[in-house]
């Protein structure tokens, strides 16, 4: 960069900073004078544009369904995850399972340590145990009892299906 471009923008950022004040109260009047002015010119516009906006909006749509179908598809796999968790919320609903906390490290099936190191598809891995079941609990909406999330081994919470611990044979 030369030198003289140098002081070129030392000299702007001076004069900027000079006249920062001045400016601002320069625009500050200069908006309070025109506030009716802009605020009619706004509205003439909103409404002359406000079809061409949803024209646009569902056009856009419809040209973009199949991308945005791909796009969503392409995210639940890239994020299982989330689509598990998803799933799982819609799952339970209308019931709230509260989670343990602090959040044990053994199963409450067999009582034995779940390793964080196994991992899908290993059935020794942790789950998300319901207690009750969410499916006991969709056809007993009536139970007002305490409901628990808890770590299972996948294989227990597997076996243990959809019986609450009351039901299971020791
Ligand atoms: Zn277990």
């Amino acid at each position: 960069m030369s030198i003289s471009v140098v002081a070129k923008r030392l000299y702007d950022a001076a004069y900027y900073l000079a006249h920062r004040e001045a400016r601002c109260e320069y625009q500050r009047a200069h908006l309070i004078d025109h506030r009716e002015e802009k605020r009619a010119r706004d509205a003439a516009y909103h409404a002359a544009h406000r079809d061409e906006g949803r024209e646009r909006s569902r056009a856009y749509y419809v040209d973009h369904q199949e991308e945005k179908r791909l796009y969503d598809a392409a995210y639940r796999a890239d994020h299982p995850e989330k689509e598990r968790e998803r799933k799982r919320r819609r799952r339970e609903a209308p019931f709230t399972w509260a989670r343990l906390d602090p959040w044990p490290s053994f199963c409450h099936l067999c009582g034995l340590f779940i390793d964080p190191a196994r991992v899908f598809p290993d059935r020794g891995m942790g789950t998300l145990g319901h207690e009750p079941p969410v499916a006991w609990m969709l056809r007993h909406p009536e139970y007002g009892g305490t409901l628990v999330l808890r770590p299972e081994h996948w294989a227990c919470n597997a076996a243990k299906s959809d019986r609450p611990d009351w039901e299971l044979v020791a």
